[in-house]
């Protein structure tokens, strides 16, 4: 089992029309899809390939994709939503004229699943809209849809049944979570902040302690003191940003399984100088870490990775640590 390559194709940000106006996700991510692709022309890249929208179902409602494609279209849907979906909907709509895009992110991952099951790669790093957070049901924060969900499932059918997702992206995976809840094939390893920046409670913290197969590591900003934390609603067991890549790194180093597959949702925001400040705090060395410890946990346990592209919005930092991250990862696949 040898070999790396990306999948940073173009395609990955198509999009029928310009976004919304006022939403700059779509650019961002683009700009940084460019960066990263220019800085690792000297690696091997999977070739394009567009999967069905259809494929999404195996994550996501059938009515929730029905809905997205006629909206997509400039229709309503045909079903008039409850009040909650409507304004999940409507906070979808800036998002939506990247819908093809989330095919042809689709199509990377499943190209990456087929040569990492077949030996001929070892590890593969795909670009991806965000999408940890979206819901089976609708849109959350910047993700509409949950590619790596539907790709982990797709790996499942190709054969992988104990599979470790790791997410250090800075916000909650309430998506994914809700997705795989009680799946057994399926472990999370968490890290994210406690306490969203929009001032809301993140129920998270509060609700961590039911699946077995979870291991959650929230982490609390440090302007919130330890005596108003309960008043918030955060447990104890949060964590402090010093504290908290070592307590990845620990998670990772007493996991009670075996994985054929490492899944990353490999976030960059949580760096100081994106959205981590006052909360993770992290640097790059902190990512260099984090990515060295998943290859030894790889290779101890004789699995590959993929890594797909998560969060981060700043397009210098996000495109540095990624590209960091992508040729630890090479280094490691080729030796
Ligand atoms: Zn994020």
């Amino acid at each position: 089992m040898k070999g790396f390559a990306t999948y940073l194709h173009p395609n990955v940000c198509a999009a029928t029309g310009p976004a919304a106006d006022g939403d700059r996700v779509l650019a961002i991510h683009d700009e940084i899809r460019a960066r990263l692709a220019a800085a690792t022309a000297d690696l091997p890249a999977l070739p394009p390939a567009q999967v069905s929208l259809g494929e999404l179902t195996l994550v996501h409602d059938a009515a929730y994709i029905a809905a997205l494609r006629r909206l997509a279209k400039g229709r309503r849907p045909r079903q008039a939503p409850s009040s909650d979906r409507a304004a999940l909907l409507n906070g979808a709509v800036p998002l939506l004229p990247a819908l093809p895009g989330y095919g042809w992110a689709l199509g990377g991952q499943y190209e990456a699943l087929l040569g990492l099951r077949g030996g001929q790669l070892r590890a593969a790093y795909c670009f991806a809209l965000p999408g940890h957070r979206a819901m089976p049901d609708g849109p959350r924060g910047d993700c509409l849809l949950n590619t790596q969900a539907v790709a982990l499932r797709r790996a499942q059918r190709l054969g992988f049944h104990r599979i470790l997702l790791i997410d250090w992206d800075l916000h909650r995976d309430d998506g994914t979570r809700r997705i795989f809840a009680g799946d057994p094939d399926i472990w999370r390893i968490g890290l994210y902040t406690a306490w969203e920046p929009d001032g809301a409670p993140n129920d998270a913290a509060t609700t961590l302690h039911g699946d077995a197969r979870a291991i959650e590591l929230p982490v609390l900003d440090e302007r919130i003191s330890d005596s108003d934390r309960p008043g918030l609603g955060l447990p104890a067991n949060c964590l402090r940003g010093p504290q908290s890549a070592e307590a990845l790194v620990a998670a990772l180093s007493r996991l009670p399984l075996q994985p054929d597959l490492i899944a990353l949702y490999a976030g960059f925001d949580a760096h100081r100088n994106d959205q981590g400040r006052h909360v993770t705090d992290w640097v790059d060395d902190d990512f260099d870490w984090l990515t060295r410890a998943v290859c030894i946990l790889a290779e101890y346990s004789g699995c590959p990775i993929l890594s797909v592209h998560g969060g981060g919005r700043e397009p210098e930092v996000t495109a540095r640590l990624a590209e960091a991250h992508i040729r630890v990862l090479a280094d490691w696949a080729r030796v």
